[in-house]
């Protein structure tokens, strides 16, 4: 059976990258490490839309946000993190957990923030050093409107901080032109590479923050990892995992040659197929406003066992998510992010429509693929 992997990390890994993750291994101080290594930052730039230094990490996304934390702040330093979800929360818990004073504005999970309420909370609190925000918030499907807060935050000395490790490849962040100071992400998302690289972009602005920080680091300090990657031949200060920067490399290779804006209007158009098969099978979407393109949140109808539905859907080769903490058993995700095309969706959504009258939801067989068909001609 054809197996549709269609969860929001990890996904596919197209079979060029997994070939070029099949050589022999090199030495990470060699010239041969420090081309690729600079290759794989100048593909990264093009995909973040910057100029700005960009670091590599041997960890997953998580690890990159800790990194965010602890180089930018001091105890006690106040921020503000726009919590829209799971991983909103999860930099709560992180710069909690450093001592950092942490106001945030909590939105109804579903919504995306209302870039007016960050505009009153700087104007309201005083000496805020860095606001920290999610481009797409995986737990909800939602995408927050970063170039709206990139412009309010623009005003006032604190950094911004974006977590883009879903959203990247998948939803447009143009980390210069919107002033987008810190970017997080990871590989094995957008960036269709297996999970363990975590990376990050950094303004001069944040640099000045990196320096002047008081937190406690050894393995995240950004310090060490900018003066490595400045020598001749650029290095990481610690043994990198070569075999998944060579498929990075590969990865961002594809990108280029699909073109940037066409990987992202291809996300877009697979997310307008995948809501208009939700909606055609009288499903609820989580999201109304703001939707991701890189994967769809829907209500578990009535009446149907979330859980069971997602054991349904392993049956005929789907494996999609379900709801994360408070929203286990009530939503289901199905991801179209990264290595995944219309024949993808089309396959999932199919199996969907099998799925759902064994579970006593009945649908009329065909509607909600013949609406994927339409969407994703739009
Ligand atoms: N932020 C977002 C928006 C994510 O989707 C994820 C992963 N689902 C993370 C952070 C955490 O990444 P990881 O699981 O790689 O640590």
């Amino acid at each position: 059976m054809k197996k549709y992997l269609m969860t929001p990390g990890p996904t596919p890994v197209p079979p060029r990258v997994l070939q070029a993750m099949h050589r022999p291994m090199i030495h990470h101080r060699s010239q041969e490490y420090g081309k690729l290594l600079g290759e794989v930052t100048e593909g990264l730039r093009y995909v973040l839309q910057t100029r700005n230094d960009i670091l590599v990490f041997s960890s997953s996304g998580t690890g990159g946000m800790e990194a965010a934390v602890v180089n930018l702040l001091s105890p006690k330093d106040r921020i503000l993190i726009i919590s829209t979800g799971v991983f909103g929360e999860r930099f709560v818990k992180i710069a909690e957990r450093f001592g950092i004073d942490v106001e945030t504005i909590r939105v109804e999970w579903g919504q995306a923030v209302d870039p007016a309420l960050v505009s009153k909370k700087l104007g309201k609190s005083r000496g805020i050093k860095a606001v920290f925000a999610t481009l797409m918030e995986t737990s909800t499907g939602v995408t927050n409107d970063i170039q709206a807060i990139g412009e309010i935050v623009s005003k006032y000395p604190a950094v911004l901080v974006v977590d883009a490790v879903s959203g990247l490849g998948c939803e447009e962040l143009r980390t210069d032109a919107w002033g987008v100071d810190v970017v997080i992400s990871a590989s094995q998302k957008g960036l269709m590479t297996p999970p363990g690289l975590s990376l990050m972009s950094i303004s001069p602005k944040a640099w000045k923050l990196v320096q002047e920080a008081k937190l406690p680091r050894f393995y995240w300090d950004l310090r060490r990892y900018r003066e490595f990657l400045g020598r001749p031949s650029p290095q990481n200060p610690y043994t990198p995992a070569v075999s998944l920067i060579y498929g990075l490399r590969e990865a961002l290779k594809m990108i280029r040659e699909e073109g940037l804006a066409k990987v992202l209007r291809r996300h877009e158009r697979l997310a307008a197929s995948t809501r208009a098969c939700m909606k055609a099978l009288g499903l609820e979407l989580f999201a109304e406003a703001r939707p991701a393109n890189g994967l769809t949140a829907v209500k578990v109808p009535q009446g149907v066992d979330g859980l069971d539905l997602l054991k349904t859907l392993q049956r005929y080769g789907v494996t999609a998510a379900g709801g994360q903490e408070r929203l286990r058993g009530k939503i289901f995700r199905v991801a179209h992010m990264g290595y995944i095309d219309i024949s993808h969706v089309i396959g999932s959504l199919k199996a969907l429509e099998r799925s759902l009258p064994e579970l006593g939801y009945s649908v009329e067989s065909g509607v909600g693929v013949r609406a994927a068909r339409m969407g994703w001609k739009e």
